[in-house]
């Protein structure tokens, strides 16, 4: 069966990982046609928008899609592309594993958490506004369908992929309203789920622990923001950005980009590690039922890491973007 994918190189360093994400996706053996769109700052002039109502449409149709990260201007500027993208479609879930890789020097090395973080809402939303020159407001929304929808996908996830626990990150000792009902929503949706176990943690407390005892955790739920900087740290947990994959699911359709940003004091290097790219791809091909390429590819990965003769310079190494490609290419 062929597959057809849009794909979004995306800014600064995007085109380069993707290409090699591409190329590895493509040697597995898996059968893909990619629609590639383009998106992002480079297409302002020409389409008026960093998000052209073609890419838009190519999700749509094809379901899927491969995306490599698309800047945001800081303080200033259009709206991020990215929080458009995941609204558009609906993309309400924001799937990020840490997993503990083999070969690679992190604080642990058996680390096996999944961030699920909502991903259409709270004060990542962007809805704010001046109170005049000297003082701003941000509304951080958060609304009972897509909290319980969220949980509701947690566990589901716990359940599927055989998980004891799921944890409800929140600070609804302070906003008692948006991250009180967020918390009440999760306890609702957990007693449906008596075969996991469920339990909840202040956001601030949480960081501490998953710094100091991320063994302790399993599958983590939260609100959007929070979702956002938890899953850095859990990154930084495994290795870094470098390595860490995501994936935005929604009802219709999923999207699957890496972690970390555009890099853009890396654009065209070939500097920056390519693994958080393929490791979204592992994720896209695993989503589309093709397990034994995905498995093909984790063993190529595995296998450059041990070796540990072909890594970019996060790992400690020299290799460049696609001579670590073509190295993961080898190894399959
Ligand atoms: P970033 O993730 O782009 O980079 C931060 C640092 O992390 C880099 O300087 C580098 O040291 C390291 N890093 C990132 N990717 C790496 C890789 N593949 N290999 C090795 N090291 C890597 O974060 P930033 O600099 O804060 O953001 C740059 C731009 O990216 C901003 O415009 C931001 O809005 C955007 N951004 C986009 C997405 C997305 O498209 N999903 C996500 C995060 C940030």
């Amino acid at each position: 069966m062929t597959h057809k994918v849009t794909l979004i190189p995306g800014d600064g360093v995007g085109p380069e990982i993707m290409a090699v994400a591409r190329r590895v996706i493509e040697a597995s053996g898996v059968s893909v046609t990619w629609e590639v769109v383009e998106a992002g700052e480079a297409v302002i002039p020409e389409y008026g928008t960093p998000l052209p109502e073609r890419v838009l449409e190519s999700i749509r149709t094809n379901r899927v899609a491969l995306k490599g990260p698309l800047t945001t201007p800081v303080g200033r500027g259009f709206r991020s592309v990215n929080v458009t993208l995941r609204q558009e479609l609906d993309l309400y879930a924001n799937v990020r594993p840490a997993r503990s890789l083999p070969g690679i020097r992190s604080r642990y090395q058996d680390i096996d958490l999944i961030v699920v973080r909502e991903n259409t809402e709270d004060l990542y939303a962007g809805i704010e506004h001046w109170c005049g020159r000297d003082a701003a407001e941000s509304i951080k929304l958060i609304t009972r369908p897509a909290s319980e929808r969220i949980v509701r996908f947690a566990f589901e996830l716990a359940r599927r992929e055989g998980r004891c626990k799921v944890t409800a990150v929140h600070k609804a000792n302070i906003m008692k309203c948006t991250d009180g009902l967020f918390l009440e929503c999760a306890r609702k949706v957990a007693g449906e789920y008596p075969d996991i176990d469920f339990e909840e943690w202040i956001v601030d407390a949480m960081a501490m622990k998953l710094v100091q005892a991320p063994e302790n955790f399993d599958v983590l739920v939260m609100p959007n923001l929070y979702g956002d900087i938890l899953s850095d740290l859990c990154a930084g947990l495994v290795g870094g950005l470098g390595v860490a994959p995501g994936a935005n699911i929604g009802d219709e359709a999923a999207v699957f980009e890496p972690v970390h940003g555009s890099a853009p004091k890396y654009a065209g290097q070939n500097k920056v590690n390519p693994l958080a790219a393929v490791l979204s791809g592992v994720m896209m091909l695993r989503h589309l039922g093709e397990a034994e390429a995905a498995d093909r590819i984790m063993r190529g990965v595995t296998a450059v890491l041990t070796k540990g003769e072909t890594l970019t310079y996060d790992l400690g190494g020299t290799a460049g973007t696609a001579e670590m490609g073509e190295a993961i290419i080898r190894e399959m």
